[in-house]
């Protein structure tokens, strides 16, 4: 990661389109966390990239005065690595939510992990698709009767974010709370400084779908113990806490991450070069006999 001797405050990556979410939507802390922990990592503007998906959260790049992608849905991690790939001096985000991230995206998520390519991938989670108007996600609890496409509950047992992410081999885990602004700008310059994947699930409440969610500010609380760079361990903790612990949970700093060499600039001339098909080559093919 490189650094910038400027300092910038938080303000300085906003862009100047106003945010449309919902009044209360725990978005809005998340977008003030992104900047506070790009400020924080002394990043100038033009080293930072955050792409996204398609949902209420994916909007986030356009509310950024970085580099910014909206890919299409579940994407956003193809995308990111792909640039990550390329330019490796940049430093890529991830913005996305719970249904992009989870179901569409669900199959990206578990090889990004593998990779461990240096990505920090910012899923606010509300248990809701919210910009549909209120199906079901993933991460929904089986008894929520309020979504429209299931009225009975979904009867499913719900995607264990964290829990899968460490088996299929991320390096940082960690579970923030939208309402804490410090604590999440914390874990998210943390997850810039890991070199290697970083997944952040976010507490993200919809307050327009799942009003309920108002209170997820007040259950969320410091995890007890500091991360472990234990996989058991981690595993242990991750199924048995109460959903609401935050904080860095797992932190694997000893796994290598693959750090590709800057693309080498190649003039086009060069590139044509290579493909020039030789006399002799010609000639040779020429005296071959037509296959009829
Ligand atoms: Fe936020 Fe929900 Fe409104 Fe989308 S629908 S902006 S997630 S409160
Ligand atoms: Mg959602």
């Amino acid at each position: 990661m490189a650094a910038n001797a400027e300092f910038l405050a938080p303000q300085c990556y906003k862009s100047d389109i106003k945010p449309i979410w919902c009044p209360g939507c725990g978005d809005f802390g998340v977008l003030s966390s992104i900047t506070q922990a790009l400020s924080e990592s002394g990043l100038s503007r033009e080293e930072v990239a955050v792409v996204s998906g398609i949902g209420c959260s994916s909007r986030t790049p356009a509310y950024l005065s970085v580099y910014g992608f909206h890919a299409v849905h579940g994407r956003a991690l193809t995308v990111a690595t792909g640039l990550k790939v390329a330019r490796p001096e940049l430093t890529v985000l991830i913005a996305t939510g719970d249904g992009d991230g989870f179901s569409i995206g669900g199959n990206h998520f578990l090889h990004a992990c593998r990779r461990n390519t240096d990505l920090t991938y910012i899923v606010m989670d509300n248990q809701v698709y919210g910009m549909t108007k209120g199906q079901a996600s993933p991460t929904t609890d089986p008894e929520w009767v309020e979504g429209k496409l299931t009225p009975g509950g979904t009867g499913m047992n719900p995607f264990q974010p964290l829990v899968i992410a460490l088996a299929s081999g991320a390096t940082f885990i960690a579970r923030c709370s939208s309402g804490d602004l410090q604590g999440t700008a914390d874990t998210i310059t943390a997850a810039i400084r890991h070199p290697g994947f970083a997944f952040i699930q976010v507490l993200s409440p919809c307050v327009t779908f799942r009003p309920e969610q108002r209170g997820w500010r007040k259950l969320a609380h410091p995890a007890p113990v500091a991360a472990t760079d234990d996989a058991a361990q981690a595993a242990r903790r991750l199924l048995t806490d109460d959903s609401f612990f935050t904080g860095v949970l797992y932190h694997n700093p000893h796994r290598s991450t693959r750090s590709p060499e800057p693309v080498r600039k190649v003039h086009v001339r060069d590139l044509s070069a290579g493909f020039q098909v030789n006399d002799l080559d010609l000639q040779d093919r020429q005296q071959e006999p037509a296959i009829v």
